[in-house]
């Protein structure tokens, strides 16, 4: 038997505050930061996890995820992984963290790092990528790790199995194809807030040059302004001239999506600066750019706002995307009941992991919405391709709708980075040892951890981020 006997937490921070890499309508300055969880045991497994911030604040995580961490140290790893379900409910069942939650805020996401973690693990165990772990349990396996508790309403246990056992068949031949096909996905990394004009063409263009057809740029900050940048991008992504030389999309991942002459597909985000009616009367001057969402368009807790918003834009073609700071299955739940959303945008760290990840990617099969995670920051993009596989070959069956976003900053502190195919598509993780891919270089971590890291330490540093 082997016990969790103890753990690691790191605060670490990286500096992109100093290049705009990351900065939107909403977040002006952001050093991506990874509140880190090492799980350790007295036998060989070991787990690693993470939730994601933007910064100042990291610390409070940290200590949050200590105390859920606590909770795990004593228990035998053979148990938590014969009933990942029961585990899920343990660690969320301390009645004075609860207090401070419930399940949102920073005691969830914590709890999020440490239930990665312990997933991570329990992949690293069975020498599977995560995905693989999950694509293998039966249906009734894989309902036995969901967090239902609030969500029977909108789909229910037995309904749940129903659903996965009708996606047994085929599974095989899909993870054929996205194996040799990759996962698709669009690029966040041309539209940026902060860029200039020039940065924000010259990466359209290497964008492209990646094979991409599904660009996604920053809105909020002024309409003259953000018609100038979309303009600028659609001006380069709908030449054909441009995208000489690019595969060409197939018609069935362009319906829906306002695609333009070349395939090309275009999203905005406005990262919840506006109130309901003012992201209405906003977006429809930039509905002649045939965005085929906006993303985040208001508060991310306001569920009828984003249905309003949805009613009313959809005569200008122009969909509601949302799900990167909805805080816990509940939110989802309802944005699928008031019909208030396109597109889900589950993210990996702010719902607490994978058991509750798998609830969601369940109601939304059920409800006919596909899922494209939010990715970026640091460590995102590693995790969310272990999530869309679990959803194309076990839940949702579909892939022609599916985006999966990508951020080309920060993978190399990672010991198992995500990459990209010639097409511009998400490679298959498949190293049996590398869990949740959430393994990051010591030497990474020497220089990023807040505040006694080389990086940080440094007087000229320091100077620069306004720390003395
Ligand atoms: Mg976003």
């Amino acid at each position: 038997m082997t016990t969790i006997t103890s753990f690691k937490i790191e605060d670490l921070r990286f500096p992109t505050s100093l290049t705009g890499d990351g900065t939107d309508a909403m977040n002006k300055s952001c050093d991506y930061s990874s509140a880190y969880v090492t799980l350790l045991t007295d036998g060989k497994d070991i787990g690693y996890g993470m939730t994601f911030t933007i910064g100042r604040g990291n610390d409070i995580v940290c200590a949050a995820v200590e105390k859920v961490a606590e909770r795990l140290v004593g228990r035998k790893t053979e148990e938590l992984f014969a009933d990942m379900g029961a585990a899920w409910n343990y660690l969320l069942a301390d009645p004075q963290l609860r207090w401070i939650g419930p399940e949102k805020g920073v005691i969830h996401i914590a709890t999020g790092a440490v239930v990665n973690a312990l997933w991570d693990m329990y992949a690293r165990h069975e020498r599977k990528p995560l995905w693989q772990l999950i694509a293998e349990f039966t249906p009734e396996e894989f309902v036995r790790s969901v967090s239902f508790r609030y969500i029977t309403d909108a789909i229910s246990p037995a309904e749940a199995l129903e659903l996965l056992k009708s996606k047994q068949a085929g599974k095989k031949e899909r993870l054929e194809r996205v194996k040799k096909e990759g996962y698709p996905s669009y690029t966040t990394s041309v539209g940026w807030f902060g860029y200039p004009d020039e940065k924000v063409a010259r990466l359209t263009r290497e964008a492209i040059a990646q094979g991409f057809n599904h660009f996604k740029v920053k809105v909020g900050g002024g309409v003259e302004d953000d018609r100038r940048r979309l303009a600028l991008v659609r001006s380069i992504i709908d030449d054909p001239k441009e995208c000489a030389g690019r595969p060409t999309p197939a018609p069935e991942t362009l319906v829906g999506k306002n695609a333009g002459p070349t395939g090309s597909v275009l999203m905005i985000d406005a990262n919840q600066v506006w109130d309901v009616q003012q992201a209405v009367d906003y977006v429809k001057q930039l509905a002649e750019f045939k965005p085929w969402f906006i993303e985040e368009p208001t508060a991310p807790d306001d569920i009828l706002g984003h249905a309003e918003i949805r009613r009313q834009l959809s005569p200008h073609g122009v969909g509601v995307a949302t799900g990167e700071h909805a805080h816990n299955r509940m939110v989802f739940k309802q944005l699928l009941q008031a019909n208030a959303i396109d597109v889900c945008q589950i993210d990996s760290c702010r719902l607490a992991g994978i058991n509750e990840i798998l609830g969601v990617l369940l109601m939304a099969a059920k409800f006919g919405v596909p899922v494209c995670p939010h990715a970026g920051g640091v460590g995102l993009c590693e995790m969310v391709i272990h999530l869309s596989l679990v959803d194309y070959l076990c839940v949702s069956a579909s892939i022609d709708t599916n985006v999966l976003e990508f951020v080309d900053h920060l993978h190399e502190h990672f010991t198992d980075p995500c990459s990209i195919n010639a097409a511009g598509h998400y490679v298959v993780p498949s190293n049996p040892d590398e869990g949740y891919s959430m393994g990051m270089h010591e030497s990474s971590k020497a220089e990023f951890v807040f505040p006694h890291g080389t990086y940080w330490s440094d007087p000229a540093n320091k100077k620069l981020h306004g720390l003395e």
